[in-house]
């Protein structure tokens, strides 16, 4: 259904936008390769002291190794130098407690055909983001999997901590 002439927020962002031409090269300057969520609310670049250049970003809901994750790891590995990944997902996620089977019945219903993607949804953060960091270090087309970190971006109570390494083993998966 088309929008109403002169609603359009995307019409206001085109016509504010700008961009400086960087000088940069594309390689990021400091070898890294961060995923993490789509959220509106937050800011990869201001929660980890980055500037341009220095990381690839890459962004999904809920900050989840996909095989879309994976393809642009690939390349920014293996086209673009990056040697080390952090997965940073966060509280208050829209896909935390996500039902995946619900969410596949509706579009189905909707649409006549079931999406051929999973939502994502998980129960348990910590466990999400070392689900990610054992998916990753399994993936042998990625060259470098010897750095590998998870994080949690805390966008209720504020504060950025690290996902200890070794998944518990009373989960396992
Ligand atoms: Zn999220």
């Amino acid at each position: 259904m088309p929008m109403p002439a002169g609603t359009s927020r995307v019409d206001e962002i085109l016509a504010r936008s700008t961009c400086e031409a960087t000088g940069l090269p594309p390689h990021p300057a400091l070898g890294v390769a961060i995923v993490t969520c789509m959220d509106a609310r937050i800011d990869p670049y201001a929660v980890f002291g980055l500037r341009p250049g220095d990381a690839h970003i890459i962004r999904n809901a809920g900050g989840l190794v996909s095989p879309y994750t994976l393809r642009s790891l690939v390349l920014s590995q293996r086209a673009l130098g990056t040697r080390e990944i952090l997965v940073a997902q966060h509280t208050d996620c829209g896909v935390h407690g996500l039902d995946d089977e619900a969410l596949a019945a509706e579009i189905t219903a909707e649409v006549g055909f079931p999406p051929t993607w999973r939502g994502g949804g998980f129960a348990d953060l910590e466990q999400s983001v070392r689900a990610s960091m054992r998916r990753l270090r399994a993936s042998p087309e990625l060259p470098h999997r010897d750095a590998i970190r998870g994080a949690i971006i805390d966008l209720v109570d504020g504060g950025v901590r690290e996902v200890a390494d070794e998944p518990p083993k009373e989960f396992p998966r």
